[in-house]
């Protein structure tokens, strides 16, 4: 027992000051965490105190505290929708987008004031590319436009024609949007291996969209848009009604002619002398007039014409019936070069060549047979009178577009690019 004895003193001693220790730590336990091999926690935590007081930077305050502010003067009135989604949606559309096209149909018809206001914005946005003039007057006081597309010195011009027969009006539109398509594609676009730049450099294209502005506007918005008292007592002589709306109708569905009831078109000095009209006196179509070049509408046009240096083609566009004419007892190099222009026509726009002479005195014969211009006249679409812009002139521009390219491609000396 003496033995045990001698151990258990030193037993109790050790006890008591284990004891003695533990009750210090527990009544002051900031003494384990100054010693860090009894600490529960690893020493990195210390450094945290000096780092949040510069992670929380004043900006967040301002933020936090404004919008509150802000907002509820601006979203307050309704309950609708979170406003805050919708501006982001707006906004984020800053992709490059083409300019908007000028020629549109903004009513149901496209009319002498739509392509007044057309020449000058397109001139506005292509100052470069093209211009546009007044060549004359109509009888009713209209200016007579003219547009130049390409290098005005060019060598060679080609002439094109449009809207010499009032209920022809859709074909006034086709031109434009055709005149619209070149310039915006003008300095990008290739043609059968050529670039429209240098196709245009070369041959340049005058444009006369709207030959007869007071025959069309007659057709469109009926006898009260002629401003000359004269005038409409010769368009109501002709059509025999004073009912505003049989007038109008019958205005829009067969006039041909212009204000002064003669159709240009068998105006013009070629076959006149020897043609028979079987009118003989001013009528809706068909009245070739009391003299050859009578009307001003024809004089302006024949003077534009024998002021081009050196006209290589000339284009008519007529309507309707989806055919070519081209043959007016043209002989030899002429011929020729008057028939290779028609197949040029036919393959782009799929239209039937005709073949037969032309008898009856017009535009075509005429620069056919007094200036040798090789000359086709291009009849499009089909579908009757009224002429409905918006469901016909889809169809003519698409099968026509591509037409004043390929002939200056055909008349263009250049190689392929
Ligand atoms: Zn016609």
């Amino acid at each position: 027992m003496g033995r045990s004895t001698k151990h258990i003193y030193p037993m109790l001693c050790l006890i008591v000051v284990l004891a003695g220790v533990l009750a210090v730590f527990h009544l002051n336990p900031s003494i384990v965490q100054s010693l860090p091999w009894l600490s529960p926690d690893d020493p990195p935590s210390v450094e945290q105190p000096d780092n949040p007081p510069e992670q929380q930077p004043p900006e967040n305050n301002p933020s936090e505290q404004n919008p509150p502010e802000e907002n509820p003067p601006e979203n307050t009135p309704p309950e609708n929708t979170p406003p805050e989604q919708n501006p982001p949606e707006q906004d984020p559309p800053e992709q490059p987008t083409p300019p908007k096209s000028i020629v549109t149909l903004t009513g149901y018809y496209y009319t002498y004031n739509n392509m007044k206001s057309d020449l000058a914005e397109l001139t506005e946005r292509y100052p470069d590319i093209m211009s546009y003039r007044s060549y004359g007057i109509s009888a009713d006081g209209r200016e007579l436009y003219a547009a130049t597309l390409g290098n005005p010195d060019a060598k060679k011009q080609v002439i094109v024609t449009a809207g010499m027969h009032s209920r022809e009006y859709v074909n006034t539109f086709v031109v434009m949007r055709q005149l619209e398509y070149y310039l915006e594609n003008y300095h990008t676009a290739v043609y059968n291996g050529y670039l429209l730049r240098d196709l245009f450099d070369e041959v340049c294209f005058v444009i006369v969209p709207m030959t007869n502005p007071d025959g069309i506007t007659l057709a469109q918005e009926g006898i009260d848009a002629i401003r000359s008292e004269n005038l409409r007592q010769t368009v109501l002589g002709i059509c025999g009604t004073t009912n505003i709306k049989t007038l109008n109708d019958y205005l829009n569905t067969y006039w041909k002619s212009n204000a002064r009831g003669v159709d240009i078109n068998r105006n013009f000095d070629a076959l006149w002398s020897e043609h028979n009209d079987t009118v003989g006196r001013p009528a809706s179509k068909n009245y070739k007039g009391f003299a050859a070049v009578s009307e001003v509408e024809t004089a302006y046009l024949v003077a534009l014409t024998e002021s081009l240096m050196n006209p290589v083609a000339s284009v008519c566009v007529h309507s309707q019936g989806e055919i070519i004419y081209w043959r007016c007892f043209q002989e030899g190099a002429l011929e020729v070069e008057n028939k290779r222009l028609a197949q040029i026509a036919q393959r782009v726009t799929g239209y039937t060549i005709i073949d037969d002479n032309q008898t009856e005195p017009s535009y075509s014969n005429w620069t056919i047979l007094a200036h040798g211009i090789p000359t086709i006249t291009v009849e499009t679409g089909l579908g009757g009178y009224p002429q409905n812009h918006a469901t016909m002139a889809d169809g003519i521009y698409d099968r026509n577009r591509d037409l004043w390219a390929a002939v200056a491609a055909a008349y263009a000396d250049l190689a392929k690019g």
